[in-house]
């Protein structure tokens, strides 16, 4: 099977970490997994190019992940954060650990040098030995693009700020007008993307942030009409459990652009596309309508075996949905 899926960060590495855990106990494989990850969170700091999705992948599916903060390195320190904080260089809401650090200046290195960010990814890679476990992770597009929300102050007038700001710095408490991502419009998706989605034998959501993370890569020129033209299946799975974000804030993503905090509000921003959604056994009730196909299961990731389990059941509804 070559499965295909659209990434965030925490909650899309969490879930593909499961998937892999699955797969390899499969009898039915080899099986290849390709990961088209969110570049819309990244941002430039201290003159480097940080990659918060596409790390957290690459952290995740490498073993190398704080694993109760579900981002960053585990046994981290904070050495460089701290000279930085002595020298009043800003900003300092944005948490980087030393190793963590590490990355950015490599990426940045080879960026500098003239390198794709596709390019880029692929040597990450190569380290969190991505490769050996049948993934190939793709940035959705090699073009610098950035996140915006558009926050309204107090005298009515409009702001945009980047994303990070409003998420990290504010946590999302300034009410946000809509989202915009600054240079998506002169942005290709980036080599394989399309392909991946188009001769995929089955295509998957985690269940990623359905506006911020998976909702910007929607939004990459071409990648939504591959969504609507692949031959495979679509299935996604919901990131609200009992009505709410398990974590983050994407309930306030959603009331931003006016969509009901529901499972089913969620798949509406999929319609076109979606075939089967997974959503929690608390959620089956507020089901509505024929369309996707629904499968009510528990939907926590609370270990990888519920996670291997929780991929294993989207695989399942997909099969049963081939076209
Ligand atoms: P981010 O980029 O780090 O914010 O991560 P993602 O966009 O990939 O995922 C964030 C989403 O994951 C949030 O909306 C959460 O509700 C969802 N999420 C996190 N943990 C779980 C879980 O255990 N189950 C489900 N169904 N969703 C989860
Ligand atoms: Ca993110």
């Amino acid at each position: 099977m070559r499965i295909t899926a659209l990434a965030g960060g925490v909650g899309g590495a969490r879930f593909l970490r499961g998937l892999l855990h699955h797969l390899s106990g499969r009898s039915d494989g080899p099986h290849s997994v390709t990961v088209i990850g969110n570049t819309g969170d990244d941002i430039t700091l201290f003159g480097l190019r940080v990659c918060p999705d596409l790390d957290t992948l690459l952290y995740t599916l490498g073993g190398g992940v704080h694993e109760s903060q579900g981002w960053g390195r585990a046994d981290e320190t904070f050495a460089v954060q701290g000279e930085l904080a002595a020298y009043g260089a800003q900003p300092q809401w944005f948490g980087l650990g030393d190793r963590d650090f590490g990355t950015h200046i490599a990426r940045s290195q080879w960026l500098g040098q003239g390198m794709t960010l596709s390019a880029v990814v692929e040597r990450l890679a190569q380290r969190w030995k991505l490769p050996e476990q049948g993934v190939t992770l793709l940035p959705m597009t090699d073009t610098p693009v950035e996140t915006h929300v558009v926050i309204e102050d107090e005298d009515g007038s409009e702001r945009a700020i980047h994303f990070q700001q409003w998420w990290v710095q504010h946590q999302a408490q300034l009410p946000a007008k809509r989202f915009v991502v600054a240079g998506l419009n002169q942005a290709a998706a980036a080599p394989g993307v399309l392909d991946a989605i188009r001769t995929a034998d089955l295509v998957l959501l985690p269940p990623s942030n359905p506006v911020v993370s998976i909702g910007i890569i929607l939004s990459v020129p071409g990648v939504r009409d591959a969504m609507r033209g692949t031959t495979a299946p679509v299935v996604g799975v919901s990131p609200l459990v009992g009505g709410a974000p398990v974590r983050g804030h994407a309930d306030a993503c959603l009331s931003a652009i006016g969509v009901p905090v529901t499972p089913d509000g969620v798949a509406g921003l999929y319609a076109d596309f979606l075939d089967g959604w997974l959503v929690d056994k608390a959620d089956e009730a507020s089901m509505t309508g024929t369309e996707p196909a629904i499968r009510a299961i528990p939907l926590l990731m609370t270990d990888i075996d519920a996670t291997a389990e929780m991929a294993s059941e989207a695989i399942e509804l997909g099969l049963s949905l081939r076209r």
